[in-house]
């Protein structure tokens, strides 16, 4: 194998418009399926994050038809009082997160009682042997009376391997999070992108959630294009009403935490000390419902679609060609109005 390749980030590429014939945005269907009884209307589900996703979240999410992992940064009874009270509020498919140490199966057994139907086993590095154990014994205990999600990984050894030692999911995506510090810590990862390209690739029936780095409709239409069943957001949800944390008020202006479960605050808060730091602690605008957030990405992901002339997701994929653009490409694909302003008063 080469020591080194050529590895493309969302900004690096762009999806090529074809032929389309779609009338109108809602001609476009954006169901995607978990499994063959989990479908979701709409693929976004939000990260098991303790700024992003407790009960509120989870039931907002399903609402809109999406999907809410309630993290597990707490004990096992207050994450299960959490899962209980979203399944309550009528979600109808109710996810939540475990490790791979310690009391996980424990947790695992309370979270699928208080009525969870989808287990996440979220740990920074997945592609370990921890994980191999942690889905053996999650396997042996539920067999197939739950859906197994497990991440993350980034390549597509880690993706066959995840699938073949029990997930039905794998989250696809190290060192691309909005407030992640791994690649600056450890000098791994690999582009989000890339890597939902490389899993894209595998033969197993396991879905992809492209999990990290994803900033706007037009990164979820390139995740999705690329290979992705399902996109994981954190920060574009962070600040959100259903969001847990409550609002600081600085200058006049509102905001609420969002960081990352690595960071200092959060293992101090969580683990009661630090390990290994992988993340970054950051103060996010409130931004208003989650339905409101949601149906915007809607309305840019239908566009998407509709400018490769896709009528669902796997249209999408089977459609999709991407071209690599220059770093000026870049500059003139985002909106580069101040920078002419500038530079006519320059002259
Ligand atoms: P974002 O959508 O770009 O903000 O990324 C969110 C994702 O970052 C989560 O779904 C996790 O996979 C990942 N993540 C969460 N906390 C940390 C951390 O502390 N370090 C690295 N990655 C993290």
């Amino acid at each position: 194998m080469d020591k080194i390749r050529n590895a493309y980030c969302f900004d690096d590429v762009l999806l090529s418009p074809s032929f389309s014939d779609i009338a109108s945005r809602s001609d476009v269907s954006l169901t995607s399926y978990l499994d063959d009884n989990i479908v979701l209307k709409l693929p976004i589900i939000s990260s098991p994050m303790d700024t992003v996703t407790a009960s509120s979240m989870a039931i907002a999410m399903s609402q809109c038809g999406g999907l809410g992992i309630i993290h597990r940064y707490n004990s096992i009874e207050d994450q299960s009082a959490l899962v209980k009270h979203a399944s309550r509020e009528g979600t109808w498919d109710a996810g939540a997160s475990i490790g791979v140490t310690g009391d996980f199966i424990d947790r695992a057994i309370s979270l699928v009682s208080a009525g969870a139907n989808i287990i996440c086993v979220d740990i920074a590095h997945g592609h370990h042997e921890m994980m191999r154990y942690a889905l053996g014994v999650l396997r042996n205990t539920f067999g197939t009376k739950i859906h197994i999600m497990a991440g993350n990984v980034a390549t597509l050894e880690g993706f066959n391997d995840l699938a073949d030692w029990g997930a039905d999911s794998i989250k696809v995506g190290i060192g691309g999070g909005s407030i992640c510090s791994t690649r600056i810590q450890t000098g791994h990862g690999i582009p989000t992108f890339q890597s939902i390209l490389d899993c894209s690739y595998s033969d197993r029936d396991a879905k992809i959630i492209a999990d990290g780095g994803i900033r706007n409709s037009g990164d979820i239409v390139k995740a999705l294009a690329a290979g992705a069943d399902f996109v994981m957001l954190g920060s574009i949800l962070s600040g959100a009403t259903e969001s847990p944390g409550s609002e600081i008020l600085l200058e006049g202006e509102k905001y609420k935490t969002y960081r990352g479960m690595s960071s200092k605050d959060a293992q101090i808060e969580w683990r009661g000390h630090t390990s290994s730091l992988e993340g970054v602690s950051s103060m996010v605008p409130v931004k208003g419902d989650v339905s409101d957030i949601l149906h915007d990405l809607e309305r840019g992901i239908r566009s998407g679609l509709s400018y490769s002339g896709a009528r669902d997701i796997f249209e999408l994929q089977g459609r999709a060609s991407f071209i690599i653009q220059t770093s000026a490409g870049a500059i003139e694909s985002s909106t580069h109005i101040n920078i002419q302003k500038k530079r006519v008063l320059m002259d």
